[in-house]
């Protein structure tokens, strides 16, 4: 769970979070790390990220859904994917990032800002 407000509200169309999630984006909002806890059994997964970092999620062990993400390249936050809120109708996304990445099939119908890849 998170205490905090979100950092940012996206939708990531990175190809990674395409394989990931099985789809053509991941939306996912970051909280500050401090702001972040966690109970019960989660399992990881590692891969080099849009960012070229590592990328690690975590997904709920016993169901398998994708849960939040713990990226290398900003440790000071943790990345929850929007779906696995109580309330997702929290989630109020203003960015589509990595969208040299995403197929022409994924683009939303709510316009977004648009990134190549990370924001400046
Ligand atoms: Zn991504």
């Amino acid at each position: 769970m998170s205490t905090g407000p979100a950092l940012f509200s996206v939708v990531c169309h990175c190809r990674d979070c395409q394989r990931a999630s099985g789809t053509g984006g991941v939306p996912v909002l970051g909280v500050p790390r401090e702001s972040f806890s966690c109970s019960g059994p989660v399992k990881q997964s590692k891969v080099v990220g849009g960012s070229g970092y590592m990328a690690v999620r975590n997904f709920c062990s016993e169901c398998g859904s994708l849960l939040f993400g713990t990226p290398e390249s900003a440790p000071e936050m943790v990345t929850i994917y929007a779906g696995s809120l109580d309330d997702s109708s929290l989630f109020s996304p203003t960015d589509a990032i990595f969208v040299s990445q995403r197929k022409e099939w994924a683009v939303l119908a709510q316009s977004l800002n648009e990134h190549h890849g990370l924001p400046k």
